[in-house]
């Protein structure tokens, strides 16, 4: 590929690239584990950047996990996490809807327990979470009962979503003074032997097409992730490196807050990718670019260990 983007990272760039940052976040799928195993030599790469002094934070799109969940799996797969550097996204929407929304009321919730639990956290009540049940006839769906404090419809991954859902929030969302939020875009979540499931772009967009409404998104690539750090820790977007999987929402989040990128192929994204986004010449294209590459987080290793 001509130009600089999207070089390999190896030898003695590895530790120029290290030395020009602080902090470094890392999403989570496909980066520092897949599914429930850690990426072979992940854990020694958190621990030993932790040992040099930077500042390491976890910026995941999951929304199935609150933020101590996470730091329960990090800490039995052999990452020396607390809790309070993990950022997914049932956090980072319970941040949204208080910091930026401002919301005064309950939310109407398709999406799991965890969600629940950062909500409540940050004192919002809401109502929808589990299973919903058939009522009435079709001619009564119209009319289904609305919880009048209901200000705002938040979609996650919901594994009870349904008709009955859709339903639901469709009639919450035809007030148009009702927020609408969504925790992420993502649509597929890859499993291992090039197997897939939907993922809760699938349901966001069924509900943003019965509503007629688009929503508001929390998760990678909107910068929102990154605000959330940064507010918290005072991190520097000059001297701190994103590093993802994926190029549409880690390198693009990047790009969008001025972060240097780091793509690595654990997981979904490929270099051919990255690099007709480049050859395309279309700048919305370029930001999926990303500065460098490795094969695998453990190919920092070496300058960490010299
Ligand atoms: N959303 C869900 C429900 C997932 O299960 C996953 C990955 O397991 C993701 C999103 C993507 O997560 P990440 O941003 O850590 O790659
Ligand atoms: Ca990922």
């Amino acid at each position: 590929m001509s130009g600089t983007k999207c070089t390999r990272l190896n030898g003695a760039l590895v530790k120029q690239v290290l030395d020009s940052v602080d902090s470094v976040l890392f999403d989570c799928d496909g980066v520092i584990w897949r599914g429930d195993q850690s990426i072979p030599g992940a854990p020694q790469v958190i621990n030993l950047l932790k040992e040099h002094g930077k500042k390491v934070f976890f910026v995941t799109n999951n929304s199935s996990k609150t933020r101590k969940m996470y730091a329960d799996k990090m800490t039995s797969l052999g990452f020396g996490v607390r809790e309070e550097e993990v950022f997914g996204t049932a956090y980072c929407c319970a941040m949204y809807l208080k910091t930026v929304c401002k919301l005064e009321g309950k939310v109407y919730l398709l999406g799991s327990n965890a969600m629940e639990q950062e909500l409540e956290a940050v004192g919002i009540q809401q109502t929808g979470v589990g299973p919903d049940h058939v009522f009435g006839k079709q001619n009564d769906w119209a009319s289904v009962p609305l919880d009048p404090e209901v200000k705002a419809v938040v979609v996650g991954f919901d594994e009870h979503f349904s008709y009955m859902k859709l339903n639901r929030a469709m009639q919450y969302l035809i007030q148009r003074d009702c927020l609408f939020v969504g925790t992420n875009r993502d649509t597929r979540l890859p499993l291992e032997g090039g197997k897939a499931v939907p993922g809760t772009g699938c349901l966001l967009q069924a509900v943003e097409t019965a509503a007629q409404r688009q929503a508001q998104t929390v998760g990678k690539p909107n910068h929102f992730m990154f605000d959330c750090v940064a507010s918290q820790f005072g991190v520097n977007p000059d001297r701190c490196l994103m590093v993802g999987d994926r190029l549409d929402t880690d390198i693009l989040l990047g790009s969008n807050c001025g972060l240097k990128t780091l793509l690595t192929l654990t997981g979904v994204s490929t270099v051919a990718e990255a690099e007709a986004h480049w050859e395309s010449g279309c700048s919305e294209r370029k930001g999926m670019v990303p500065d460098y590459y490795v094969e695998s987080i453990a190919d920092l290793l070496p300058a960490l260990q010299g």
